[in-house]
């Protein structure tokens, strides 16, 4: 197939184009490098049928080959970057989603969004399954990527009834792995770095808020067991072993074997105070569910950040 895949040369689309290039798929890799990097990709980029665009999905996408299949993952995607690109974000996951869309439709192509549990919010059920509807703020901090994201599913279901096209909404919890941002905020990398340097290891809050680390292979295979799937819905794909940030933070002091103090800085506003997929339909539809332990996550991890600093 010739697939497109927008925000290409991100951390999780990264790994998604070497595990598609590998199946034999041909690439055409889209960014406009706010948060991606060619670093991530440049690997594959020598290929003849892998081709990189530098461009921003808030533009009109114009592409004059066949196109069988589209991912849309552009977005600023922690919290960090994404409230310091705000209008960006909002504009990725809502006229982008159009464009994309619209491509789509032309190109008569089959459609998969990353969505993200950040549409659950600040759940008020646990674990979060695909029926709950959420409880986000819309005019809180973190709502110029919960609500576009949320419309971008909006639009992606609209389009799909609308127009009769295949469309699948994968909504992806807190992934880790190699090639992440290390300045971006993230908790996995701040804490990583931290137990690396010794230094004080940040916890927000009191710590005892909750998420559910899924290494990006477990998160990218589940990706691609619902492109591969006739199913035209949309799924949680994450790993359902919830921890604290406390017990992330002394994990991750372990493994590094580090002296870092483990301190208390504010909570940022609207921290969602828990988060934990329920898989199930996945498992029993897509016949997929995460493998990698957390430890031998973080140590993968680990091993990179370290060959980075
Ligand atoms: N967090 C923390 N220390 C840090 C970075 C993050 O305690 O240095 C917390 C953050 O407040 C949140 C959790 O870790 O409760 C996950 O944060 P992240 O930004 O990785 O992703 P989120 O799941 O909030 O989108």
């Amino acid at each position: 197939m010739k697939i497109l895949i927008t925000g290409g040369a991100g951390f999780v689309c990264s790994h998604l184009a070497d595990k598609l290039y590998e199946k034999g798929h041909s690439l055409i890799l889209l960014d406009n490098l706010l948060t991606g990097n060619v670093k991530n990709i440049e690997h594959l980029l020598s290929n003849d049928n892998v081709d990189f665009m530098e461009h921003d999905v808030q533009n009109h996408i114009e592409i004059s080959d066949d196109v069988d299949f589209i991912f849309h993952f552009a977005s600023a995607a922690s919290p960090i970057a994404y409230q310091e690109n705000p209008v960006n974000t909002l504009k990725a996951g809502s006229i982008g989603t159009i464009n994309t869309l619209g491509l789509a439709k032309v190109k008569k192509a089959d459609y998969l969004l990353a969505s993200t549990s950040e549409i659950y919010g600040d759940p008020e059920v646990s674990p979060q399954s695909e029926d709950y509807w959420g409880n986000v703020n819309p005019n809180g901090e973190r709502s110029m990527y919960d609500e576009a994201k949320r419309f971008a599913e909006a639009a992606t279901a609209t389009y799909s009834r609308t127009y009769d096209l295949n469309t699948k909404v994968v909504r992806i919890f807190n992934t880790y792995g190699p090639r992440m941002q290390l300045n971006d905020g993230r908790v996995v990398t701040n804490f990583i770095v931290q137990a690396l340097k010794n230094e004080d290891i940040t916890i927000y809050g009191d710590g005892s808020q909750t998420r559910s680390f899924s290494f990006v292979d477990d998160t990218v295979n589940g990706i691609i067991a619902l492109m591969e799937s006739n199913q035209n819905d949309v799924f949680n794909i994450g790993n359902p072993n919830e921890i604290t940030v406390n017990e992330l933070a002394s994990t991750i002091v372990d493994l590094t074997n580090s002296n870092s103090k483990l301190i208390n800085k504010d909570l940022p506003q609207d921290d969602p105070k828990q988060r934990r997929p329920d898989i199930t339909k996945a498992k029993k539809l897509l016949n997929w569910e995460p493998v990698v332990k957390l430890e031998d996550g973080l140590t993968q991890t680990i091993d990179w950040v370290n060959s980075q600093l």
